[in-house]
């Protein structure tokens, strides 16, 4: 058994993901919020002050798909909630809560 070329590799290997977790870092920090600018709005076509707002597209033209990033201008009502907005769910009124109270009893007993 050779124990110390074993940690010598480990060692080295906890290195290279250091460096991946750096990288990582970097991205995150570049992605700043976007400044709003003056522009027409893709949605409501309002001149107004707009942001930039990049997706993820896929379009089938003339039987061809295309892949790529679109940009579009939305004013501040049209700008797109991020993802992580629209998954939070509406807040439970008292009749809901009332509802899975009971259901949960039923299951129980
Ligand atoms: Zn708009």
């Amino acid at each position: 058994m050779d124990f110390d070329k074993y940690s010598a590799k480990n060692a080295a290997m906890g290195r290279a993901w250091d460096l991946t977790d750096d990288k990582k870092k970097e991205v995150k920090h570049d992605h700043k919020p976007a400044e709003p600018k003056m522009g027409v709005c893709d949605r409501c076509k309002k001149e107004t002050l707009v942001r930039p707002h990049r997706s993820r597209q896929t379009d089938i033209e003339n039987g061809a798909a295309s892949f790529g990033i679109v940009v579009h201008y939305y004013c501040e009502n049209c700008y797109p909630k991020s993802r992580r907005d629209q998954n939070v769910p509406p807040p439970l009124n008292a009749k809901q809560v009332k509802n899975l109270l009971k259901g949960a009893k039923k299951g129980l007993f």
